[in-house]
């Protein structure tokens, strides 16, 4: 199967979107699905089921430069009557840019402000963190993520289920998210390499209300996943191995119930989730740029 959609993959062409092919609906197995922790087991709840793997990283624009000046293009203004405040990455006076010429900063090309969070900085500043992320700027004030943030996460695959029963303080049934991940050699994104990787304690399972808020989550999970933002290449926090896939800044909900403080209920957990993601990048606002695909 994951050979399969790799094949199907592969053959997407243009954007990291992608949308049109993942509707790889499939029947569910017959049976019960019992998860990893401790917890009661399932029924399953119908033919909501669907399964992709990471597409291939977005095509590289045709050049660095063309891109950042894209980016710049789209997420910048120029800000004629900038404040009297230093700049937040050469913390010169964004009133006299030419102050910097000590610091190499010797072109002065004004002032622009960010167009998402309206931050203001040297033009040439937000030239240099746009060369270095490349497919965004991130505002150095707020974080807030002009452009769109990709990860680095090794190919693996989302598998999405929902079952009748309710997580602790909910009464919707739950949706159910399957991580499956193998090692591999670390690509040029990666801490080393060459070097390899591996995939410790996967499958992970992940548990959402399936609910309006839960089914939203969902979906900005999903457009994480394809910008490969949930997992990453480095040291896990929890067991100290290195060269592992661990998780990336997106906490998931691992337990059914708080046996080890990852469960539920947890009143906050939904609101903090949505706000992780959106430091990703990740937001309402990418869900109607792709239509809203709610699971049917
Ligand atoms: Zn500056
Ligand atoms: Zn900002």
């Amino acid at each position: 199967m994951l050979k399969s959609l790799s094949g199907l993959w592969c053959s997407v062409k243009g954007s990291i979107q992608g949308r049109e092919t993942q509707n790889n609906m499939r029947t569910l197995r017959s049976g019960r699905c019992v998860p990893g922790s401790a917890g009661p087991s399932f029924r399953v709840a119908g033919e909501r089921q669907r399964e992709w793997v990471v597409p291939n990283p977005p095509p590289v624009p045709q050049t660095l430069t063309s891109a950042v000046e894209e980016l710049l293009q789209a997420y910048t203004t120029s800000d004629s009557n900038p404040p009297d405040e230093p700049c937040p990455i050469c913390m010169c006076s964004l009133q006299c840019p030419s102050d910097c010429s000590s610091q190499d900063v010797t072109d002065d090309e004004g002032v622009v402000k960010l167009t998402k969070c309206g931050h203001s900085l040297h033009k040439l500043c937000a030239r240099m963190m746009a060369e270095s992320k490349q497919h965004f700027i991130p505002c150095p004030m707020c974080k807030t993520v002009h452009g769109v943030r990709l990860g680095n996460q090794p190919d693996g695959v989302m598998e999405i289920m929902t079952v009748n029963d309710d997580l602790p303080g909910f009464d919707c049934g739950t949706i159910i998210i399957t991580y499956r991940f193998s090692g591999g050699i670390q690509g040029r994104e990666h801490p080393i390499p060459g070097h390899p990787y591996r995939a410790h304690a996967f499958p992970r399972r992940a548990f959402l209300p399936d609910n309006e808020r839960g089914n939203k989550i969902l979906q900005l999970l999903e457009v994480a996943w394809q910008r490969r933002l949930i997992f990453t290449v480095g040291t896990s926090i929890t067991s100290g191995q290195e060269n592992v896939i661990t998780w990336n800044e997106i906490h998931h909900k691992t337990e059914w119930e708080n046996y080890h403080g990852h469960g539920y209920p947890d009143p906050a957990y939904l609101d903090n989730v949505t706000m992780e993601l959106e430091l990703q990048g990740v937001t309402e606002a990418d869900l109607e740029s792709n239509g809203n695909r709610n699971l049917e």
